[in-house]
């Protein structure tokens, strides 16, 4: 083999060079994007996402009183540092889980859809973890609960604990496979949880009760932390969301009674400032919520929320969602909203106007601006006008963003394609009640849906209508992907014929 290699002539090395060189470096094919904010907006920097596995918010919510089943009023938390969150943060007075167990909250969470469970999670373009790898996102996943397979395979790196014990914690450290598809993970955030894996059974030593359970929690506050200071220095400017659930609240309401429950609560809330402080300081978004909630049968009794018994509860079924970021009205948002509303409302904080595919929950509006996406079928021009002005135009791409738009008006979107070819409408009127994503078709390709907006506005869609959206979208980033894998194989086997070619040689 050696001596093969020695009888290489320089051109020929040269040439297969060149071939590896191509297939190293050649880009998947992706359409572009231009953004232009029209008014200022502060995108934060990412998202952390905490989700205390079974924290009911009639536990502590001020404005809301937690019962046991035969009606006795219970015990609420004693909070010192949620309060002061919600100073700075919007607070959904009514957020219910339509599925009140941990497969089935988590599921609803990510997709926007009310009734999904861990097989829709898995579906292409599903989730938010999927709109956000498409925007460049780094999805990074610390899980004590929830981390169903199809959770975790959403994940670029995730630290979860594979027992979901607290008197057994085994934390195992788990990366997507790298692909060209896949973002690099560096190993500085590998080492930084490992680390954290290490350091876990060290949360858990205590022999008392209290302390052991809110050691669980701590450990995946801690981690969160280390993670976030991690990207902020290392990192600065790669957007990432991080998922964070922690699960001794939920093994507390079990196996420990509502007194326990509420005690695990307060432990949290002792614990949850240094996580809110750096998402503060890092401009990230900083999202609470909980997959479910948590109902007693009577006081001084065990918990439980899967059950009939406790599923129709508002005890199991309102669970908290308080969000902070720079651009966020603070205050508490009334009205009805469910879990499924979660993924669009995110999405919404970090102005991306895409949702995934089988979304059904409406974008809670919380920022005080909306964000219009216009989708071209190839390169053009789009202008934005409002009452007869000029707002702003973009040119020489395909799709457009505008961020920072009123809520509540009108805006007249006007297109062209650079080629000349004609589009099917020229023009369309849009009332943005929330984020909202525009598709201008080319003339003789009929599309019956062309304004998607969360809101009901007369050209809202069914979600039947998103549903082939987000299909014809899904095949359209196949057959691009399938041409880019199509080049790749190519060149292989140029490279394959080359290489037999010399080795016949010699
Ligand atoms: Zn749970």
């Amino acid at each position: 083999m050696m001596s093969a290699i020695r009888k290489f002539k320089p051109f020929q090395v040269l040439f297969f060079l060149t071939i590896l060189f191509i297939f190293i470096t050649s880009p998947a094919p992706a359409s572009a994007l231009t953004e232009s904010e029209v008014n200022p907006v502060n995108t934060p920097e990412g998202v952390v996402v905490l989700i205390v596995d079974g924290l009911s918010a009639p536990f502590i919510y001020p404005e809301l009183t937690p019962h046991a089943l035969d009606g006795t009023p219970l015990e609420k938390a004693s909070l010192e540092n949620i309060p002061k969150i919600n100073e700075d943060s919007a607070r959904i007075l009514e957020f219910r889980a339509p599925q009140t167990f941990t497969e089935g909250g988590h599921s609803v969470l990510v997709t926007g859809n009310p009734g999904a469970d861990s097989e829709l999670v898995s579906f292409k373009d599903a989730t938010v973890f999927d709109v956000l790898h498409r925007q460049g996102y780094l999805c990074i996943g610390v899980m004590e609960k929830g981390d169903s397979w199809s959770i975790r395979a959403e994940q670029d790196v995730i630290l979860r604990d594979e027992n979901n014990s607290i008197n057994n914690m085994k934390i195992a450290l788990e990366q997507q496979e790298q692909s060209p598809d896949t973002p690099e993970i560096p190993g500085g955030l590998l080492q930084v949880l490992e680390e954290a894996a290490d350091k876990a059974p060290g949360y858990i030593t205590s022999k008392e009760t209290r302390e052991k359970y809110s050691g669980y929690d701590r450990w995946g506050i801690d981690t969160a932390c280390a993670v976030v200071e991690y990207m902020a220095r290392n990192m600065p400017g790669k957007k990432y969301m991080l998922t964070v659930n922690v699960g001794a609240i939920d093994s507390s309401g079990h196996h420990r009674d509502n007194y326990g429950y509420v005690d695990c609560i307060e432990c949290l809330d002792a614990d949850i400032s240094p996580l809110y402080e750096l998402c503060k300081k890092n401009n990230l978004a900083f999202v609470l919520t909980a997959d479910h909630g948590m109902g007693f049968s009577k006081d001084d009794s065990k918990g439980g929320h899967q059950s009939e018994k406790f599923s129709s509860t508002e005890e199991t079924q309102l669970v908290p969602l308080i969000v902070y970021a720079q651009d966020i009205e603070s205050g508490v948002v009334s009205g009805k909203h469910g879990q499924e509303d979660f993924t669009p409302t995110l999405l919404g904080v970090l102005d991306i106007p895409d949702r995934p595919r089988f979304v059904e929950g409406k974008q809670i509006l919380l920022t005080g601006h909306v964000n219009l996406k216009i989708k071209l079928p190839e390169k053009g021009y789009a202008e934005l006008r409002k009452d007869g002005n000029l707002i702003t135009s973009l040119k020489n791409d395909d799709q457009f963003v505008f961020l920072g738009l009123e809520p509540g008006s009108t805006y007249i979107v006007r297109a062209a394609l650079d080629s000349g070819k004609s589009l099917e409408e020229q023009e369309k009127e849009v009332l943005l009640e929330t984020d909202s994503v525009i598709e201008f078709m080319e003339k003789g390709h009929k599309n019956t849906e062309n304004v998607k907006s969360d809101l009901g506005s007369e050209e809202n869609t069914t979600s039947m209508a998103g549903f082939l959206k987000g299909n014809s979208e899904a095949s359209n980033s196949n057959s691009k992907h399938l041409i880019g894998y199509f080049v790749i194989g190519l060149v292989n086997l140029a490279g394959v014929a080359a290489i037999a070619k010399i080795l016949k040689k010699n």
